[in-house]
């Protein structure tokens, strides 16, 4: 189902600032610059609801938006961002995991990957996180565009194989913010994960 309204409300710079808890909510986890904005943007069908930009490591904040007044896209900052001091890093890992772990209304994470990388440590360290916390998610594989078809179906393989290693047995979806692919997919993953 394609979303209709999407409006910024807040962001938040940790959960003591976030909305009250209300309504569902689904948050965007990934490195930095892995496509979180863009896709957000695809998603609400909306050019500039969240900032993209070429400087990766730029949104720190967790950035709310609502949308259809039925539920929150949250859009987290981006980890693994080398050029950041390490302190500050540990600090973003701290607030994401509290968010994670406390907010009682997160229905699902949907954890981004770039489509042409094998998922890093910390992709799988999380992975593995979420799995051990029993918090439902989803892997996202943006960028599709960047890669053959043959390219693509390699790399969701990896993933997979990745994820079987450990046990996890979740959604893997292609997609990317240039063409659409899985857009439809991840809408109806959120309206899914709306009922549960
Ligand atoms: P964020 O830091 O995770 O929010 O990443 P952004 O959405 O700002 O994207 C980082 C860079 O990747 C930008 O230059 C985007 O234009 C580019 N990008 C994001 N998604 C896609 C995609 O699906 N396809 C292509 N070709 N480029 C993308």
């Amino acid at each position: 189902m394609a979303f209709k309204k999407a409006t910024f409300i807040t962001s938040a710079p940790s959960i003591r600032e976030c909305p009250e808890e209300s309504i569902p909510e689904f948050c965007f986890a990934g490195r930095s610059n892995v496509g979180k904005s863009s896709l957000i943007n695809k998603i609400t069908n909306k050019k500039r609801l969240a900032r993209t930009s070429n400087t990766p490591g730029k949104t720190q904040q967790m950035n709310y938006y609502l949308i259809d007044e039925e539920f929150y896209l949250v859009d987290l900052p981006g980890f693994g961002f080398a050029k950041v001091p390490k302190k500050e890093r540990d600090r973003w890992g701290k607030d994401i995991k509290q968010y994670l772990l406390q907010r009682n209304t997160l229905r699902l994470i949907l954890h981004l990957v770039d489509s042409r990388h094998n998922p890093t440590g910390l992709d799988q360290e999380f992975f593995y996180w979420m799995a051990s916390k029993q918090k439902p998610f989803a892997v996202l594989l943006t960028k599709s565009d960047k890669l053959s078809t043959n390219k693509l179906a390699q790399s969701e393989k990896k993933v997979r194989e990745v994820l079987s290693e450990m046990n996890i047995e979740v959604p893997v979806i292609p997609c990317s913010a240039d063409t659409g692919k899985g857009v439809k997919e991840i809408q109806s993953l959120i309206t899914e994960f709306m009922e549960y």
